[in-house]
Formats: C-alpha cells, structure tokens, sequence
C-alpha cells in the first residue's frame, strides 16, 4: 500500500482553492492508518483546507504536535470541538495546561524515543534543545520518510537521532527546516551533512527560508520536491 503525504496547511502557495497562512500541517496515510502531523496555526483554516481536500478530521486516530508553537497547534482546539477523537501524542515538556485542555475533549500521551505511532509510523520522541521538538518518521519500502515541523533542535541533528533509532537509509526528509538565519556557508555545512546522512530526497517547506530553499533546489536537482498547501506526495511501498 501506498504512503501519501498531504500537506494541509502550509505557508507556501500550491494549490489556489486552498488558504496558504504561516504554519504547518501534513495527513500521512500509510497502510490503511492515517496520523495528523501538527495542526496549522488556525483552527477554521485547517478545517477548511481538510473540507476542500476531502479529509474527515473524524477518522485520524492519531495527532502528533511536533513542538508547543502556535502555528503547530493552533488548530488542534477546533479539530477537537467539532468531535474529532485523536489520541495527541505530545513531547513530555508541553505544558501541563495545554495537556490538561486537550483531556478535557481526547486523551493525550507523552513520546518516548522511538516510540510507535503505527506499525510503520515512529517518533524521534522529545530532542531536547531551547524549543524542545519531536519528528516523525515513516518506515517506506523505499526507506525513511521524516517530517519536521520546524526543526528547533537543528534538522541535522533530528535526522540523525531518527537514524540512530530506526537505522534505516533515508528516503526523503520533509518540513519546515528552519534555516532562515543562516548564511550561505553553513547552510552549504547543513547540504554537505544531508549528502553525508544519505538523504535521498527532500522537500522543505514552512520556515525552511527562500535561500535556503533554493540552495537545496540547486544541490538536489529533480530530487528537491517543490511543495506548499495542497501538495500530495505519493510513495509506493
Ligand atoms: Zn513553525
Ligand atoms: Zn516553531
């Protein structure tokens, strides 16, 4: 069965019907299992991205909120409201507040490293760093897929604690990179490290950075996906 990647909410045009507003949100649907990663930074414009793109936020069972940002979580209270019952899988540094609001409507569960989402759908579990994050990571035929929300702790250090888990090659490494800072030597550091790591793939989004999007474009030719809301991306595995 095949992996499918539907970005859902994301700052990057794509697809016009859809609303394209700071933040993140990805469907992945692998092996009849479907995971929220994040949630965008606005609840009605969540809903509406999924109504036009025809995902009923009542059948994800499971909600991963990669970091305690509000363009990752912000539409979580609304999904919830409209009866949406997802177990959220949290990194334990949340604060109790948020995990207590969210107990009020689903039950929420703190990340282990490694831990499984799905059969075929990991957490890193918390990376501890100023802006403690967890990514996601899919088991494909083709190797891993990793999403990153915003990558706070670094990208390169939460492909490689991915890595270190899973030990499998990399397929494709996806998200917000977070890159915007940087100057062009230590993004071409950052290229150098994926090469290095064996990342096949890639397809930054969100806060990666308009350089440093175009630097990847230049080093991964076609292999560099160019996405934004709406984008689907299909895996066969
Ligand atoms: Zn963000
Ligand atoms: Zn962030």
């Amino acid at each position: 069965m095949s992996l499918t990647i539907t970005i859902i909410y994301d700052n990057n045009p794509h697809d016009p019907s859809l609303d394209d507003a700071w933040g993140f949100s990805a469907l992945v649907q692998h092996q009849g299992k479907q995971v929220l990663f994040d949630t965008g930074g606005d609840g009605p414009i969540l809903l509406a991205n999924m109504q036009q793109l025809k995902i009923d936020p009542s059948v994800i069972r499971a909600v991963v909120l990669s970091h305690y940002h509000g363009d990752h979580i912000g539409g979580l209270q609304d999904m919830l409201t409209l009866g949406a019952k997802p177990t959220v899988y949290l990194p334990p540094s949340f604060p109790d507040g948020f995990r207590r609001q969210v107990n009020k409507l689903t039950n929420t569960v703190d990340v282990t490293p490694g831990q499984s989402i799905t059969e075929t759908i990991f957490t890193s579990g918390e990376i501890d760093s100023a802006i403690p994050e967890q990514a996601l990571a899919v088991k494909s035929g083709k190797g891993l897929v990793i999403i990153t929300g915003c990558a706070h702790p670094g990208i390169v250090r939460m492909v490689e604690t991915i890595q270190s888990l899973l030990k499998s090659p990399i397929y494709l490494v996806m998200g917000g990179f977070h890159l915007g800072k940087l100057g062009q030597r230590k993004i071409s550091a950052i290229l150098e490290d994926f090469r290095r790591l064996g990342v096949e793939k890639v397809a930054p989004c969100h806060c990666t950075g308009n350089k440093a999007r175009a630097m990847f474009v230049d080093e991964y030719k076609k292999n560099c996906i160019k996405i934004g809301v709406g984008s689907v991306i299909k895996i066969k595995s």
